[in-house]
């Protein structure tokens, strides 16, 4: 097998709701990659809603440690494998001991950790039993065995290099085995074994990781939207996918709040290697954030607006929003609409600019911008 013909897919859990969503998931893999001649690493995050309820069961709740039995067993159910129901009832058995050990005193970090590492790993066996219905042989991983991480229980770091050698050992055997590789994501282990969790939305982090260590040339970040937008399209109806970004944008992005990936993502990739990062939907692949982008693609790529400490703020994200020609327009449109604004602030070292609003323009200044500078007015 051809490396370049390796990717690794993330499925996100906003499209993992019940057993159907499963098998459309597993089926796209099957037509979309497969059968264009690539192998992919599936790393899979945990049912949508599942990581928030195991965090009620780690503060006792009995009724969602009932929702979460019952979602993953229901699945398995549904997928119809004898062998995947096994596996899930043997983990929700696990489950619930650990729930009844924590919810026995103060919480023990590590134990947490491994609570809400349930969340993944029942939704790796029913990927896998996803894959086998629909007729793809499926290799399952263990990112406890594979993923070593600092102790910082919750929101763990990822060890690159005792990482990539656990990778690399596995390496000929992905690349020679036909089955397709299922990994959590997530969660990942301490050196001497304690499973550690990679903070909320850590999948992304898991597979750029896994890509940027294999020099994999692209990971897919399959969620429920076709992906990243110039803006919320609840607040303005023109927004538009973004079809390419920089690292250094999206990252930025993150940093001021946008939810699609989390910003731990870029880490390795920014150290390691050039993997691309694809992002949208089973209809549509939308955008690709790429190490660099050519100086015709600079400019605003996303707008939003935020709150931070009691603050409302405009942050337009993209290469050249902090230049002084961009800082001028941007108050050009405002000074010829008559709009107030409270202050702006940008730094030279990073792609954004910041408009400081009173809360009652906020909207109002969000939309204007975005005409007049996404729309092409
Ligand atoms: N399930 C985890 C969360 O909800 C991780 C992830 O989805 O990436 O934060
Ligand atoms: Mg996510």
């Amino acid at each position: 097998m051809d490396s370049r013909r390796l990717c690794v897919i993330k499925i996100g859990g906003s499209l993992l709701r019940d057993s159907k969503s499963y098998l459309e998931s597993a089926q796209k893999i099957r037509e979309v990659f497969i059968e264009n001649g690539y192998k992919t690493i599936v790393v899979v995050s945990a049912v949508k809603g599942i990581t928030d309820k195991l965090i009620q069961v780690a503060k006792g709740s009995q009724e969602a440690l009932r929702y979460v039995s019952e979602k993953y067993l229901e699945i398995a159910k549904e997928l119809n494998s004898v062998k995947i129901i096994r596996r899930v009832d043997e983990e929700l058995k696990r489950l619930e001991i650990v729930a009844s050990a924590i919810s026995g005193g103060g919480i023990d970090l590590s134990l947490y950790d491994l609570l809400l590492s349930f969340g993944e790993r029942i939704s790796k066996i029913l990927m896998v039993g996803a894959l086998e219905a629909v007729g793809v042989s499926a290799l399952e991983l263990h990112a406890n065995e594979l993923i070593v991480t600092n102790e910082t229980f919750s929101d763990a770091s990822i060890d690159y290099i005792s990482t990539s050698a656990n990778l690399e050992k596995l390496y000929s055997s992905i690349i020679d085995n036909p089955a397709i590789p299922v990994i959590e994501g997530f969660i990942g282990s301490t050196i001497d074994g304690r499973i550690t969790t990679l903070g909320r939305g850590g999948s992304d982090y898991t597979a750029t990781t896994i890509a940027s260590l294999l020099n994999i040339d692209a990971v897919y970040l399959v969620t429920d939207v076709d992906g990243i937008m110039t803006t919320d399209p609840d607040i303005v109806e023109n927004a538009r996918l973004v079809r390419v970004m920089s690292y250094r944008e999206s990252l930025e992005a993150a940093l001021h709040g946008a939810k699609k990936i989390n910003p731990k993502a870029f880490e390795p990739l920014e150290k390691f290697y050039s993997s691309k990062l694809i992002i949208g939907s089973w209809s549509r692949f939308g955008t690709e954030i790429v190490r660099e982008i050519s100086r015709d693609l600079w400019g605003p790529k996303v707008i939003m607006n935020r709150e931070s400490q009691g603050v409302s703020y405009i942050a337009i994200v993209g290469e050249g929003t902090s230049s002084i020609p961009f800082i001028r327009r941007v108050l050009e449109i405002i000074d010829r609409n008559g709009i107030d604004i409270v202050g702006i602030q940008s730094y030279v070292y990073r792609p954004s600019l910041l408009v400081y609003v009173t809360p009652s323009y906020e909207l109002k200044i969000l939309r204007l911008l975005h005409k007049e500078l996404f729309e092409g007015v």
